[in-house]
């Protein structure tokens, strides 16, 4: 993994001028109509959770738990609040697929004018594999690019490298110019901004190892620009930055797009005139509150990034993962026990840290609901999955309703970073996937089985 994701912190939106100015800017918002943050619903009393129409319980029944499932309609409304917000400039959203990297999801979005943002030759054979027609329009980012990435990535004549170091950059020029293909690239620039975020998961400061430090960018874009009479392949095409993951506020990129448009400005007038600016990805989404209003989100980001691109007239590129995929998703689990251990209540489930691991990784928290609710009182419980670890939890000391063995629960708002991060540890066979659209639910990945798991293996 090139970058590091996940979760959370209370960073939330700290109250400041620029905050309000950005709310007076996109006081419109209030008159769209509002989307729910979450596709998952009980429709009418009595019933089953849903996603969108299709219910959960008869899911789970069909194709077994653990069982994520994924609402292919927020998807792309989510998609659309980034496309409509930026319908101004010209822009291209590339959905970074390493927050969700379903193949059935990349082609959603891909069908709906996404292009992507790749971290590894894996990802990239999976947009091909989705989408081909949308080679064009992917992005690389990440520190370790090999020979062999950055070779196929030539070939299928991708977008933009976003190059991360100036070893990189000669590496990049050397196989452009061996395999005659055009290479543009972008410096992924460190603007040394602060994004109040968890520790993991921040990637904009100067100690980071992400980018090159902003006050070395002119000088390398001149001597690539210097170059280019050698090595013709080689093209200084834009410049990006990612300043982590899960930031809640607007300031932050405002902040990193002030000092990466001062950077264009001043490119452009000792005549480096870049095509594209890449303001990266890292909107993040509140999983504590149901009322959470992505449309005004999205529209106070990019007020922010606007304000601060002003008169630009290049290409606006941005690389949202978990703000399009995460609560588009679910994980539905069923309760194999209810135990209890002295004072403790323990609820076991059929889904474990393998199969969501941000919880214990990143203390992140996910909403638990009943897939059908019980009469009685709730209680205090850790939720809890069968893995031989005392970190394999989804939740602790949490009131959750009266659940008996048998009962199925989903974990909300686990579209991002969810699936993507399984593993088989425990020898435990990857979930199963289901993609909602509107009233028709399609199996998009098969359960694994233990043949799978062994395959590859010789004794
Ligand atoms: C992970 C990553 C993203 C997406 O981050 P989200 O928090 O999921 O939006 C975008 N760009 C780069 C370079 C990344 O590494």
């Amino acid at each position: 993994m090139t970058n590091c994701n996940g979760q959370v912190g209370d960073e939330g939106a700290r109250p400041d001028t620029l905050n309000v100015f950005l709310v007076l800017r996109v006081g419109f918002v209030a008159e769209r109509p509002s989307i729910s943050a979450r596709p998952f619903v009980v429709p009418e009393r009595g019933s089953a959770l849903h996603c969108g129409k299709v219910s959960l319980e008869k899911l789970a029944r069909r194709y077994g738990t653990p069982l994520y499932v994924y609402s292919a309609d927020q998807i792309v409304e989510r998609l659309k609040l980034f496309q409509t917000a930026l319908a101004g400039r010209e822009h291209l959203v590339c959905y970074a697929v390493k927050a969700n990297s379903a193949l059935a999801i990349l082609k959603l979005l891909a069908g709906h004018g996404a292009g992507f943002d790749i971290v590894s030759g894996g990802e990239l054979e999976r947009v091909l594999a989705a989408a081909p027609e949308a080679a064009g329009r992917v992005v690389f980012s990440g520190v370790g690019k090999t020979v062999a990435e950055i070779d196929r990535a030539l070939q299928v004549d991708i977008l933009e490298f976003n190059v991360e170091s100036e070893a990189e950059l000669e590496l990049l020029a050397a196989r452009a110019r061996k395999m005659k293909r055009k290479a543009r690239f972008a410096l992924r620039v460190n603007p040394d901004v602060f994004a109040n975020t968890h520790p993991y998961i921040s990637t904009g400061l100067r100690e980071h190892k992400f980018g090159v430090d902003i006050r070395r960018a002119p000088a390398i874009y001149k001597s690539a620009a210097g170059n280019r009479r050698r090595n013709s392949w080689i093209e200084p095409h834009g410049i990006s930055v990612h300043i982590g993951s899960q930031i809640r506020s607007a300031v932050p990129f405002g902040a990193a797009m002030e000092r990466v448009s001062k950077l264009v400005r001043q490119l452009g007038r000792e005549g480096i005139v870049l095509k594209s600016v890449d303001a990266g990805g890292g909107l993040g989404i509140d999983y504590h509150d149901a009322e959470f209003d992505a449309a005004a989100k999205v529209a106070e980001w990019a007020a922010a990034v606007e304000h601060a691109l002003g008169d630009f007239e290049g290409r606006l590129l941005l690389e949202p993962g978990r703000f399009l995929v995460g609560q588009a998703g679910a994980l539905v689990t069923r309760v194999l026990y209810v135990k209890r251990n002295g004072k403790k209540t323990f609820v076991v489930t059929d889904a474990a840290m393998n199969d969501l691991i941000r919880p214990a990784l990143y203390q992140a928290y996910h909403e638990i609901v009943s897939v059908r609710k019980r009469a009685g009182k709730g209680r205090v419980v850790d939720v809890v999955g069968p893995v031989c670890e005392s970190g394999d939890f989804f939740a602790r000391d949490r009131k959750l309703a009266p659940v008996a063995a048998g009962d199925l629960v989903a974990l909300l708002d686990a579209g991002g970073y969810g699936m993507a991060q399984a593993s088989n540890y425990n020898t435990r066979p990857r979930a199963a996937e289901v993609l909602v659209e509107g009233a028709q639910a399609r199996l998009i990945r098969r359960r694994e089985t233990i043949a799978d798991l062994l395959a590859p293996e010789s004794i």
